[in-house]
């Protein structure tokens, strides 16, 4: 049965680490709200996070490591960073750093930025989930996009518990305040979500000013809201039915394959969520074919796909100057 509210007990700890491997979503309590988890380096694990919440894929999602350790292969951490996880993790403060070359973690997580946000909660259960998983977790807030936080494992049974293969109840969580959410990716550091921990705190210990949302300027602080965010090199073209021997294509569903530069199908089958977590990887892979022109294949305006379409539209808009 989906949506089941569990103890958070050894046991079915076990199993929703288990389950976890296998790609299921499993919803978890932190310190801060309840998260809905899924194995970060597993795109569809986590495409089926954007559905459950109805979140739009180009909202990036924080993945939850137990510690320094695992953190280094995933993000770059400058000196700044390293002070901050010493400072204060396990605990509420997401870091956004960039992505390491190496790193298997799905770039759906990262909205195809060349970022992650990475955070190390301060919660037995969730710690505990995180070994028996032995993956990074990709983990939002287990609420529908837009809802409040669910700081209970019955307000997540409400909100999404049908899309959550188990749920694992430890009561209320203690902080009910989403994380801190610090960008140090270049330049000043930024303060993209107040959260849990006061600015004041990490300013104390990196011994310099963030910088405000407002002070950093968009395509700082909510890249995925610019009209155009992720434009591959090449010009995409929407809709398309037909395409040129020269363009690269992207497709959906059942299309024969026609000559063209390069072709990938983002899923044959016709499966939105399959779709969802090719996207980013398959416009990398196409605008490396060397194409002037994506051609992409027309996608049902329905379930993932509205949030598809949202992000290719993002990705075909006119260019922002910088
Ligand atoms: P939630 O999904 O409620 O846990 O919120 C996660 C927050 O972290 C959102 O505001 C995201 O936009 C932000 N975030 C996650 N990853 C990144 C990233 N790579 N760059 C900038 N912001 C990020
Ligand atoms: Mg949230």
């Amino acid at each position: 049965m989906l949506g089941r509210i569990v103890p958070a007990n050894k046991e079915w700890i076990a199993e929703a680490g288990q389950m976890i491997r296998a790609g299921a979503l499993v919803a978890f309590p932190t310190e801060t709200v309840y998260g809905l988890g899924a194995d970060a380096t597993n795109g569809e694990a986590v495409a089926r996070i954007f559905e459950a919440k109805g979140r739009p894929i180009f909202n990036p999602l924080i993945v939850h490591v137990l510690g320094l350790e695992q953190a280094l292969i995933i993000g770059v951490l400058s000196p700044a960073a390293r002070r901050l996880i010493e400072a204060f993790w396990p605990g509420p403060l997401t870091l956004v750093v960039p992505r390491t070359e190496t790193t298997d973690v799905s770039q759906l997580v990262s909205a195809g930025l060349p970022t992650v946000a990475l955070r190390s909660p301060d919660h037995p259960v969730a710690r505990a989930l995180l070994a028996e998983a032995h993956r990074p977790l990709a983990a939002p807030s287990a609420n529908r996009s837009g809802h409040v936080s669910a700081t209970r494992a019955e307000h997540v049974a409400a909100d999404i518990g049908g899309k959550a293969a188990l749920i694992l109840d430890d009561g209320p969580t203690k902080l009910g305040l989403e994380s801190t959410v610090v960008s140090l990716v270049d330049g000043a550091p930024v303060l993209l979500r107040p959260g849990a921990i006061p600015a004041e705190a990490i300013e104390e210990v990196i011994g310099e000013r963030l910088l405000r949302r407002e002070e950093a300027g968009d395509h700082l602080t909510s890249p995925g809201q610019l009209a155009s965010h992720y434009a591959p090199r090449a010009r995409l073209r929407l809709n398309a039915y037909e395409w040129k021997p020269s363009e690269a294509v992207m497709a959906f569903g059942a299309i024969s394959e026609q000559p063209a530069r390069a072709f990938v199908n983002i899923s044959e089958g016709g499966d939105l969520i399959e779709a969802a977590a090719n996207l980013f990887a398959t416009l990398r892979t196409l605008d490396a074919s060397g194409a002037d022109s994506i051609a992409v294949t027309p996608i049902p305006q329905k379930g993932l796909g509205e949030a598809i379409n949202d992000r290719l539209r993002r990705a075909a808009a006119p260019r922002e100057q910088p």
